[in-house]
């Protein structure tokens, strides 16, 4: 994620909406199944940032979405398909769903009880799932998605789903995909998708991965899009509104799907084959540098998206097409393309360990900034360095956030971008770049489409160098303060 604006004070949203439905009690079918043996799935997977958030007992194999948004009335219906593995013996599981209401819900095609509480929508089978099965829950549900405004997170935009003039454009990091979809809501819990999305005749709906097919009938045009590798939670997105596509093939071989609001090339006529260009160029520089880029299409969504009539500050890395609130610089774009490797592919099992994402999108982008013909990444990270007083400013926190634990508040505080790209500055300083850029490609190797710890990098840090890395790791990742420059 970049953000191209400073943080604004936002009001605090309306509390959360609490709602709470049964269906029809469940029959006594399974009698088999003791109920001592099987027990409830927990309301959060043990995230410390967000407790509530992605939930126990289950893994999901795959998510089929199939959506209609009408943008007349900003209302989303939709089934959600979710095709899981228990990893417990599970009398009751829950989902991600927030401020919509779900219809019903099935499990292995058989009508489940349901209730909703907060962001919890507990789903309970007829009778148990066992451990290691496979099942399939199928949910409806719908109404008009709710923008989070004002979040404790500094991170100053709304964010989320966002009704735009004409459709939507959704942006759900850290914690959104659950304010339009039911989910799993963790990046832990990654998943290959299909997103089928209907919207009025006319109009575009762009989303991750490829376009499978595109579907005019009576009025309403489908559109299927296919994510085959996993893909975390937060990185799902549906742009819908008017668009000009530009489809081609990057010079090293990678297809590249870009879609621009026409009203962005109103004032900026060459904003399609800008982004196509300079996406074009990121895919190809990061994929000589980390390795093959990982997905099936690179690309670019490039939306006239504002909350309230204020344009948005910011862009994410959603996957194989970021999203664009506007038009960007060419920097932005190429640090949301050094996502697709960390972040995307190579994605962190807990919040805290986020400047895996940031600090190596930040670094990579430096690196682009040099190789524009800007100043070094060396003599980038030193100015930010000098330019960072501490003790911290009034209110602006900076050396005193921890970069591989920088609390939820302050998870997207620029410490955990510049401060970590100056980190990963100085072990390529300290230990050469032959086994800098080797760490690079043997993490995103190692870890292809899967999650990741803060130790593991540190680890594999130590056994590429070969150097005693731990004194350096433990200033420059887990102390706080303003460190003499090593
Ligand atoms: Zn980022």
């Amino acid at each position: 994620m970049a953000l191209c604006r400073p943080a604004r004070t936002l009001p605090i949203a309306a509390a959360a909406i609490s709602v709470v439905l049964f269906a029809p009690a469940a029959s006594a079918g399974g009698s088999h199944d003791s109920a001592a043996l099987f027990t409830p799935g927990t309301p959060g997977v043990g995230d410390p940032y967000f407790p509530l958030e992605g939930n126990g007992g289950y893994d999901v194999q795959h998510y089929g979405l199939d959506l209609a948004y009408a943008p007349a009335t900003d209302r989303l219906d939709g089934t959600v398909v979710i095709t899981a593995h228990a990893t417990q013996n599970l009398s009751r599981f829950d989902l991600d769903l927030q401020n919509l209401k779900a219809s019903s819900v099935t499990v292995n095609g058989r009508r489940a009880s349901f209730a909703q509480s907060g962001q919890e929508l507990q789903v309970t089978p007829r009778s148990g799932l066992r451990k290691g099965g496979v099942f399939i829950a199928t949910v409806r549900y719908g109404g008009v998605p709710k923008t989070i405004v004002g979040s404790p997170i500094v991170f100053g935009s709304p964010y989320g789903f966002l009704h735009t003039p004409d459709g939507a454009f959704v942006g759900a990091e850290p914690n959104a995909a659950s304010t339009w979809y039911p989910s799993n809501d963790h990046p832990s819990d990654k998943a290959p998708f299909t997103i089928r999305i209907t919207v009025p005749e006319g109009l575009g709906a762009i989303s991750n991965g490829v376009l499978l097919s595109e579907r005019t009938k009576g009025g309403k045009t489908t559109f299927v899009w296919d994510q085959r590798q996993p893909m975390a939670t937060y990185l799902a997105t549906v742009d819908i509104g008017k668009w000009q596509v530009k489809q081609s093939t990057t010079p090293g071989g990678v297809p590249n799907y870009v879609a621009v609001d026409p009203g962005l090339l109103e004032s900026q006529p060459d904003a399609l084959d800008f982004f196509t260009d300079t996406t074009a160029q990121a895919t190809d520089l990061w994929s000589s540098l980390y390795g093959k880029y990982p997905f099936d299409t690179a690309g670019a969504i490039a939306d006239d998206a504002r909350y309230e009539g204020q344009p948005l500050g910011f862009s994410l890395e959603t996957q194989s097409k970021p999203v664009y609130s506007a038009v960007r610089d060419t920097t932005t774009i190429a640090h949301e393309m050094a996502h697709q490797w960390f972040g995307d592919s190579v994605t962190p099992a807990q919040w805290k360990d986020i400047w895996l994402n940031e600090s190596f999108a930040t670094w990579s982008h430096y690196y682009w900034n040099e190789r524009q013909g800007g100043a070094s990444v060396h003599d980038q990270v030193r100015s930010v360095y000098n330019a960072r007083p501490f003790p911290d400013a009034a209110n602006r926190p900076y050396w005193s956030v921890v970069v591989a634990d920088p609390q939820r508040d302050t998870m997207f505080n620029d410490r955990v971008y510049s401060g970590g790209a100056m980190v990963l500055q100085f072990l390529r300083e300290k230990i050469g770049d032959e086994a800098f850029f080797e760490l690079l490609r043997t993490w995103h190797a190692d870890h292809e489409y899967g999650n990741v710890t803060t130790e593991q990098f540190t680890a594999l840090a130590k056994k590429i160098s070969r150097q005693d890395l731990d004194p350096f790791f433990q200033t420059w990742l887990y102390t706080p303060g303003k460190h003499p420059l090593p």
